[in-house]
């Protein structure tokens, strides 16, 4: 009975390993690629019907969207999308291996014809700064999507030299609010917490619940025979 039970607790902290090692968030994320929405009120539900409309999508294109303050979302606040919380896909160039690799930032705000609003800026340089470093992604890998394939977006204001600009200087202009929002949103897929809630974890769980529960009773049986 004991070299059963042994085998059991055994099996189940391998398969535990196994599972745990399987579901640790993993992402395909080695560039960062900036859109722009063109244009001037939009948010994560409104380009989210507009892209289903448009392309039959069941999800807006891009992995995080960045309020310019309309829509009613605060601005500079981040919004995700389920691809970023699945490390999904996305469909938001026609380059595959940046739809593949790339985690897709859009502002809000067309930027062929009007700069990026001062106030804007801090709180993009502050996502992309964090995006950088939360994924290891180096300035090098931020690309904008012009330089994946043929389009104006983001925008002949919004150019890598102005990114490269705010990194340096603006980023400690994004507010502290809108800094813990940000970070916030970034993290929830890197999280434990998300981990915890990944079904195959929740099963493990319960095995290993009942694993011990049986370990329990067949322990108490063995005493009970032994008296
Ligand atoms: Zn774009």
């Amino acid at each position: 009975m004991k070299k059963i039970l042994f085998v059991f607790i055994g099996l189940a902290a391998v398969l535990a390993c196994a599972a745990f090692l399987s579901e640790i968030p993993r992402h395909r994320y080695t560039y960062i690629v900036v859109h722009h929405s063109a244009s001037r009120n939009d948010n994560h539900a409104s380009i989210r019907a507009f892209h289903a409309r448009e392309h039959g999508w069941r999800e807006a294109a891009y992995h995080l969207i960045l309020s310019n303050g309309s829509a009613q979302v605060p601005l500079g606040h981040l919004e995700a999308t389920d691809r970023y919380g699945q490390m999904g896909y996305s469909p938001a160039t026609k380059n595959a291996l940046y739809n593949l690799r790339g985690l897709h930032l859009c502002v809000i705000g067309n930027y062929e014809e009007k700069p990026v609003p001062a106030n804007l800026q801090g709180p993009l340089a502050n996502a992309l700064g964090s995006l950088m470093e939360a994924y290891d992604i180096p300035f090098e890998n931020v690309v904008l999507h012009k330089e994946a394939s043929s389009t104006a977006c983001p925008g002949k204001h919004l150019t890598r030299s102005d990114l490269r600009r705010w990194l340096d200087g603006n980023a400690a202009a994004c507010p502290p609010a809108v800094a813990a929002q940000q970070q916030l949103v970034i993290r929830e897929p890197l999280s434990a917490r998300t981990f915890l809630k990944t079904p195959v974890v929740r099963a493990l769980f319960s095995f290993a619940a009942a694993g011990i529960a049986a370990c329990g009773l067949a322990a108490t049986r063995n005493a009970a025979n032994r008296s």
